[in-house]
């Protein structure tokens, strides 16, 4: 698979207990770098410090040194589809850290893609360091993230391109509420991450943008 002539590798499993898109991969024969096997074989979340938050950063750890065999793997020409889930509720959505990722997401069949430039993982996430998206699905090991995974595969296949809403994180959540992720509450922002138990905020606050104005 290409994307404007850059290969296009697919990560999962970066955090060991989100094992529904890891399954869906398998399932379809497809070639992908699986981020942390052993976090994944003890069906946790990392096993000294979260992999998506260590890359260029070397802090001696398990997953400092996982992250720099993980980059080893992947050319600054590729671009990545890093995959995950999440227990928040609600439609699944890619993430940018850089508006001139967008035309790869609209190849997902997503509906909603999110930019985090003052990302969550305070710029050492592995789409910091290489180009690409993450894609984020609603459910650790279960049949909606198996099920959608296999929609993002099938889209991306297809190489069509599918017009999606883009929302830029600007703030945190600190009021605690009824919150449905990505319907616009009453303080006029739209919500997102809400419901994540690996993350000690509330959620996320987020606007619409516009890809060619704002
Ligand atoms: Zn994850």
């Amino acid at each position: 698979m290409d994307f404007n002539g850059r290969a296009v590798r697919i990560v999962a499993g970066q955090h060991g207990n989100e094992k529904g898109p890891v399954r869906a991969l398998i399932s379809r024969g497809c070639d992908f770098i699986l981020g942390n096997p052993e976090a994944g074989e003890r069906n946790v979340r990392y096993i000294d410090q979260d992999l998506n938050a260590s890359y260029g950063v070397d802090t001696g750890t398990f997953e400092s040194k996982r992250s720099q065999k993980i980059l080893d793997l992947i050319s600054p020409e590729d671009v990545v589809i890093d995959f995950h889930t999440t227990s928040a509720k609600g439609p699944p959505f890619a993430i940018l850290t850089d508006k001139v990722m967008l035309p790869l997401a609209e190849r997902t069949g997503l509906a909603h893609a999110v930019l985090m430039t003052h990302n969550i993982k305070k710029g050492h996430a592995l789409i910091n360091v290489r180009d690409g998206i993450a894609v984020e699905i609603s459910g650790y090991d279960t049949q909606e993230s198996f099920d959608t995974s296999l929609s993002v595969l099938d889209a991306l296949a297809s190489r069509r391109s599918s017009p999606l809403t883009l929302y830029e994180v600007y703030g945190l959540i600190t009021e605690p509420g009824v919150y449905e992720n990505f319907v616009e509450c009453e303080d006029g922002f739209y919500p997102v991450l809400v419901g994540e138990e690996s993350y000690d905020f509330i959620g996320l606050k987020a606007r619409r943008i516009d890809w060619l104005t704002d």
